[in-house]
């Protein structure tokens, strides 16, 4: 058993308008009417944040952010500071992604510089980390996913609420996933490269496990050794999917 609360957190990527918002009142409605056995979070666009952190206000569902800028302000066009995310109504945000690691370049370093940033603004940081294929074809996946835990995560949260999301890349948008067993062993990896960093405070973080999560198998993977939660994908958009996903526990 995990000493912590799991967190379900929903990453809508590019999706979502004014529209999209009648998915979230039935959100808040299922949360209202069973309260979730999770924390359950949604990671709207930027554009949403703040209509959506009204929308949510005074209920169990907590807002993130989906990246954030290292800089607090400065000439960065199109970027977005943490604070900025605080400001609209954020308390999470997602770093490290691996479509920002692959689209972006987005590195170890970077990622970890991002994470002292949320801090900063008072934000909790969900990292994530995970292998190609290639890297788990090469028998690397281990070595791969310890070694970004140690370079994304800063000393500087030592003592601070934040959780690590193992997601394969070419689990993500598949509809493929890992073998219970495959989780197992990666999230005991993490585990262990997060106590080596953070002593017991590591055995308290959160480790969610991201890809093709959808409400057939949320129940096994949530149940699984280690796993403290799940980062939701294209099943966090459709209230009565996410829905599922969070009832499963
Ligand atoms: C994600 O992008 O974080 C993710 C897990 O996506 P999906 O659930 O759609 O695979």
């Amino acid at each position: 058993m995990t000493a912590y609360r799991p967190l379900i957190a929903g990453n809508w990527k590019m999706h979502g308008v004014e529209a999209s918002l009648g998915e979230v009142r039935a959100m808040v409605a299922a949360v209202e009417g069973r309260p979730p056995a999770s924390r359950v979070a949604i990671c709207p666009p930027a554009t949403l944040i703040d209509r959506l952190a009204a929308q949510v206000k005074g209920t169990l569902i907590e807002v993130g952010g989906q990246d954030c800028r290292a800089e607090a302000q400065g000439a960065y066009t199109g970027d977005i500071a943490a604070e900025m995310l605080a400001d609209a109504g954020a308390t999470l945000v997602i770093l490290g992604h691996s479509e920002r690691r692959a689209g972006y370049g987005e590195g170890d370093a970077l990622i970890a510089a991002k994470a002292v940033a949320a801090l900063r603004a008072g934000l909790e940081p969900i990292v994530c980390v995970g292998e190609s294929l290639a890297e788990r074809e090469a028998g690397q996946t281990l070595s791969v996913i310890t070694g970004q835990t140690r370079g994304s995560l800063p000393e500087d949260l030592a003592g601070h609420a934040f959780a690590v999301a193992y997601e394969p890349v070419w689990a993500i948008g598949t509809g493929l996933t890992p073998t219970l067993e495959q989780i197992a062993e990666a999230h005991a990896a993490i585990r262990a490269t997060l106590v080596e960093g953070f002593g017991e405070h590591g055995r308290r973080i959160p480790i969610l496990y991201g890809g093709s999560v959808k409400p057939s198998n949320a129940a096994e993977i949530l149940r699984t050794a280690e796993v403290g939660g799940a980062l939701v994908g294209g099943a966090s958009l459709k209230a009565s999917d996410f829905t599922a996903i969070f009832e499963a526990l």
